[in-house]
């Protein structure tokens, strides 16, 4: 028995049976990469993703990528041209970012363990750090003296209510990540104490959320905890990152998010947002949902058998390279991710087969009896949804197989 459909491929077109990348048939780009298994990235599908989050969100709202979902540089350097900012999470991203040329005050940089290194980083290249502790704050002050330069400081904010379930949880919880909401007014007022340029607030509640509700819920609780600390800080917010969390569908029975009334609210809180906070920049931080859905894994069947009569694609791809497509990621349950063989989409004759990857682990799975179209030897198997979280969020040192290429067409 076939396991339930992930939902279908919405974005790829399919010419005579083969999926179409970057406007390349997938045969003709894997001859072009030269060898599998490889990420390929599609940067239409980037620009139409941006055009759609556009087009839906007020034009007061900042749209920023978080580049730990894809910090391939080709990717970082194209998105860089079509949002507002970049938001990265370690000194190695910061450099990725650096290197796109974009302006550094549009470059903001959160992280719970922030070496001295990486702080000094920040504070040379002009960028805002998102203090996630009162001894980074102190850190970030003395370092800032050190170097003659006084740094962009904003505060990331641990909310005092959190997304679970379908609703939201009043009460907070602890975590690594921020500052406890009811400590940020004595925060905000060391910052005025010291010589630091103060530039806003960041709140970010969750990720890969798929319900509309929750994530409005979410906007209008940060929009309300945000107009609260404002008024004890130091000067006018400059920017106010009221986080992101949008996702994408990957498993059977996920819809994509429907934009339209996540806009609509958002611009019906605009005017109590100039009430409350005067010309503050908004800025939306996402990460997997600009991504995500622009970028496929490409992986090659190497041998085809079959074991008590389960049919197995053995292919030159797996978990290495694709940790979460095996379910090994988060993932409480494993899910198959949306599969097909790319270069004969429907076929004449269709099976249900597993996909396992050459790792000698059971993990190692990339379609547990998913119905594909009959595959052989030398047949290219396509995972979707594998623009973000794919290589760098992968074990490419486990069992000592070539790293992935990745290409952006
Ligand atoms: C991981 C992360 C993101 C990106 O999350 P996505 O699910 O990829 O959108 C954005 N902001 C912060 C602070 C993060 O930690």
């Amino acid at each position: 028995m076939a396991r339930p459909s992930p939902p279908p491929n919405r974005l790829f077109p399919v010419v005579d049976d083969c999926l179409v990348v970057g406007g390349i048939p997938l045969p003709q780009l894997a001859q072009r990469v030269g060898s599998s298994p490889f990420y390929a990235y599609d940067r239409a599908l980037l620009n139409q993703r941006v055009a759609e989050l556009r087009q839906a969100l007020p034009d007061a709202i900042a749209l920023h990528y978080a580049i730990k979902a894809n910090p391939m540089p080709a990717v970082v350097q194209h998105m860089a041209a079509i949002v507002d900012g970049l938001d990265v999470a370690s000194g190695g991203e910061l450099q990725v970012a650096l290197d796109t040329g974009i302006d550094p005050s549009t470059v903001s940089f959160a992280g719970p363990a922030k070496q001295p290194w990486e702080l000094s980083m920040a504070i040379a290249a002009g960028i805002t750090l998102n203090l996630e502790s009162e001894r980074e704050l102190a850190r970030c002050a003395q370092l800032g003296e050190q170097l003659g330069i006084p740094p962009r400081v904003a505060v990331r904010v641990n909310p005092d209510f959190e997304l679970k379930g379908a609703g939201m949880k009043m009460g907070g919880s602890p975590r690594p990540f921020g500052v406890d909401a009811e400590r940020v007014p004595a925060m905000l007022k060391r910052i005025g104490d010291l010589e630091l340029n103060f530039v806003g607030l960041h709140i970010y509640a969750g990720s890969q959320n798929l319900r509309v509700e929750s994530l409005m819920e979410a906007q209008a609780k940060t929009l309300e905890l945000g107009f609260r600390l404002a008024d004890h800080a130091p000067g006018p917010l400059q920017t106010f990152n009221i986080g992101g969390g949008f996702g994408i569908p990957y498993f059977p029975g996920d819809a994509p998010l429907d934009l339209a009334p996540i806009g609509e609210h958002l611009a019906h809180w605009l005017p109590r947002v100039r009430e409350h906070l005067g010309d503050t920049q908004l800025v939306l931080e996402l990460g997997r949902y600009l991504v995500g859905e622009a970028g496929i894994y490409v992986a090659e069947v190497v041998d085809r058998k079959s074991s008590r009569g389960q049919v197995f694609l053995l292919t030159n791809g797996g978990l290495h390279h694709h940790l979460a497509a095996s379910g090994n990621f988060g993932q409480v349950i494993r899910k198959n991710y949306p599969l097909v063989v790319g270069n004969r989409v429907v076929g004449s004759e269709r099976e249900v087969v597993t996909v396992v990857g050459p790792l000698c682990t059971p993990l190692d799975i990339l379609g547990d009896k998913i119905e594909l179209a009959r595959a052989d030897v030398g047949d290219l198997i396509v995972v979707f949804q594998s623009g973000a979280y794919g290589a760098t969020a992968s074990p490419g040192g486990f069992l000592g197989h070539p790293a992935v290429t990745e290409v952006l067409v």
